[in-house]
């Protein structure tokens, strides 16, 4: 494995990856995309969620008090995604998502940064939901926080406009079951990928860690772009350990010079 730390080198990969000629290019995208666009890590140690109980699925379903708790937890979040901007990296995968130089965008996230970046809809999974929206439980339907949260300030239950059924943010919760399709969709993408980059995760969360192992057993290039080192580095054709927003500056066409 080559360890780049020097930018120039790093842009320099970059380059090649992301110039078109790289083959069938997969990406999957952790909290290291995000922090340097103001989202903090929320699964660190210091972390929102490492000082906190987590709500799981069932507290969340069966005491309405957790379930006050997690709705407070989320608005709180979304204020903070809100707050945050896409940056260089968003912009540059977005991009590729929407002129055909990407497969998939696979991502652990759910601050709903992708989206704002304007990728292409249809090229990313999102392997943990998105925190930005409320699903029902029960239809499926989507609902927007904001209508949530006048309805939980009230001290009700934010309920389905269409069925009744109790409103959740749409995340994964712990204790929730994965999203089965998305998953095997991830999972058939890293089988089939020439290229496996991963941005900004430190491999530690299953099953997405196992994506890139999936890939590099199938004989596709892996590419890891994180600041520390991750489990899955013997792997890797290259590590690269530079800033993530730095590195692909030079690549986005809406950069600010
Ligand atoms: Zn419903």
């Amino acid at each position: 494995m080559d360890e780049i730390v020097n930018l120039t080198e790093a842009q320099a990969v970059l380059r090649d990856l992301f110039g078109g000629s790289a083959g069938r290019l997969v990406v999957m995208t952790g909290a290291g995309i995000s922090t340097e666009s103001g989202v903090p890590d929320f699964r660190s140690p210091g972390g929102l969620w490492s000082r906190m109980q987590p709500v799981t699925f069932q507290d969340f379903v069966s005491d309405p008090d957790q379930r006050r708790e997690d709705w407070r937890r989320r608005f709180e979040m979304k204020e903070i995604f809100d707050r945050a901007a896409p940056n260089a990296a968003h912009r540059v995968l977005a991009g590729l998502s929407r002129t055909g130089g990407l497969e998939l965008l696979i991502t652990q996230n759910v601050d709903g940064l992708h989206q704002r970046a304007g990728v292409a809809e249809e090229c990313l999974v999102e392997l943990h939901g998105n925190s930005t929206y409320a699903t029902c439980l029960d239809c499926g339907q989507r609902a927007e926080l904001e209508q949530a949260r006048h309805v939980w300030a009230d001290h009700q239950d934010p309920v389905c406009a269409a069925c009744g059924g109790l409103l959740k943010a749409a995340v994964v919760s712990f204790g929730q079951a994965m999203p089965e399709a998305a998953l095997r969709r991830a999972a058939e993408a890293a089988a089939q990928a020439d290229v496996f980059v991963v941005i900004g995760s430190s491999l530690l969360v299953q099953p997405a860690a196992q994506l890139p192992v999936i890939a590099a057993r199938a004989h596709a290039r892996l590419i890891l772009i994180n600041r520390e080192a991750t489990p899955l580095d013997h792997l890797a054709e290259v590590s690269v350990r530079t800033s993530i927003a730095e590195t692909f500056s030079h690549l986005d066409p809406g950069k600010v010079t």
